[in-house]
């Protein structure tokens, strides 16, 4: 048996990031950019104003007020987008219009409310010190400047700077394909009356759901019954995909052949068993060349397996810079107990309050489905512990905090 640490390092250490393909930015928005962005021109890319009002030279109207308003020329109106053509002489001003660009010799602004129109003059009440009202060029982003790093997630603030500096296709890493194999002769498809002894195959919709969720494209093979025959076929149609998962059939049983075909020739298995709970059967291997982990068959078990090992393989291969889920230190609610040298994982309800944040299992006297849907957290319990007691503080995982979501779901 090795630990949770070992097991995640064995899985990491046989993926990689995918290949990279060229998409536009809106086809970009939720996909992980494989190359750093430079701005390939600066913004704004000249000096503009950040009013309407007047473009004038601050030394002009040193002294200015209300009581002793200074009066200069208007030599020009200057709306945005437009070039301006006169230079701003000494007396001089352009009336200017915000985003605009200021014109030459002119090095502030002063915004309408401060002066007063007379006909061809404009009275000016106020000082103005140099580069009052004025944005910069370059002094958002400079031409030049690395504007988002090799990793990110492309959200739509991404997609917006994207096409501020002039990029308007990116390289972005290609998305896994992941496929999910239900194994059990117990199970029964979803839109099947289960016979008697059998139930629904919940496993592989949750678990391409969550293939989704991560960015990942799910390849569904359906259900391999327990018999080596059904698993090597459903196995081999699964192998187009780029990590394979399957649920069930790793436990100590007679019928659990997963492990038996990790270990077949041309197959190998990496390693099966890991010091945790809920997930100790877990299994992971290659056949042929594509790596598989077999996850045990339980639907809280595989959840939780796939959200410690999968989703970090899968973040790996979509060339994420973070591979994890956010996790957060919360006060316990209940007493728990647990059997020592196991990492522990419990559904949980986590709330934040004005003092950070509580948790509660969400398991007590639960079925494991009501359990999952009600959680948004997962407790995590060191190895070394056996027992936690109210109002102790525990490590949390949150399954639904955005900003830990690889990927906008698609297709
Ligand atoms: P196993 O790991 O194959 O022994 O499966 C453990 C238990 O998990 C089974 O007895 C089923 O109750 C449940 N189970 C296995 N596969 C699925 C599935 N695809 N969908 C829902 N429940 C499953
Ligand atoms: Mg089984």
């Amino acid at each position: 048996m090795i630990s949770v640490e070992e097991a995640l390092n064995k899985i990491l250490a046989e993926v990689s990031p995918l290949g990279l393909e060229k998409v536009s930015i809106l086809a970009a928005l939720g996909r992980v950019i494989g190359e750093d962005v430079i701005a390939g021109r600066a913004v704004p890319p000249k000096d503009n104003s950040a009013m309407d009002g007047y473009a004038l030279r601050s030394e002009d109207i040193r002294g200015a007020s209300s009581g002793n308003p200074v009066r200069l020329d208007v030599v020009a109106e200057i709306p945005a987008g437009a070039a301006p053509t006169k230079s701003i002489g000494p007396g001089q001003a352009a009336r200017i219009m915000t985003g605009a660009s200021v014109p030459e010799g002119a090095d502030a602004v002063v915004r309408m409310e401060d002066t007063r129109a007379e006909e061809a003059r404009v009275a000016v009440f106020v000082e103005a010190a140099q580069g009052k009202n004025i944005r910069c060029a370059g002094s958002d982003v400079r031409r030049g400047e690395k504007v988002i790093p090799r990793g990110e997630i492309i959200r739509p603030a991404e997609v917006g700077m994207l096409a501020a500096v002039g990029s308007s296709f990116i390289l972005v890493h290609q998305r896994p394909r992941v496929a999910v194999v239900a194994t059990g002769d117990e199970l029964a498809d979803i839109d099947e009356t289960p016979s008697e002894g059998k139930i629904v195959n919940s496993n592989s919709y949750a678990l391409a759901a969550l293939v989704r969720e991560c960015g990942a494209i799910p390849l569904q093979i359906g259900i391999a019954r327990d018999s080596r025959e059904d698993l090597n076929a459903k196995f081999r149609a699964a192998q187009r995909a780029d990590l394979i998962i399957s649920a069930g059939g790793v436990s100590t049983g007679d019928y659990d052949l997963v492990k038996a075909i990790m270990q077949e020739a041309g197959n190998r298995m990496h390693f099966w068993q890991v010091a945790m709970k809920p997930g100790r059967p877990l299994a992971f291997g290659a056949l042929g060349s594509v790596p598989i982990v077999g996850l045990p068959g339980n639907p809280g078990s595989s959840m939780i397996c796939f959200e410690q090992f999968i989703r970090p393989a899968i973040r790996k291969m979509l060339g994420h810079g973070n591979l994890f889920r956010t996790a957060v230190r919360a006060r316990l609610g209940e007493p728990i107990r647990k059997k020592e040298g196991f990492r522990d994982f419990i559904w949980a309800m986590i709330t934040r309050d004005k003092d950070g944040y509580s948790v509660m299992t969400a398991g007590q006297g639960l079925g494991i489905l009501t359990s999952t849907v009600r959680a948004n957290g997962l407790i995590v319990l060191p190895e070394e512990i056996t027992a936690v007691g109210p109002g102790e503080m525990v490590t949390v995982q949150l399954l639904d905090d955005p900003r830990s979501l690889l990927s906008y779901p698609r297709d």
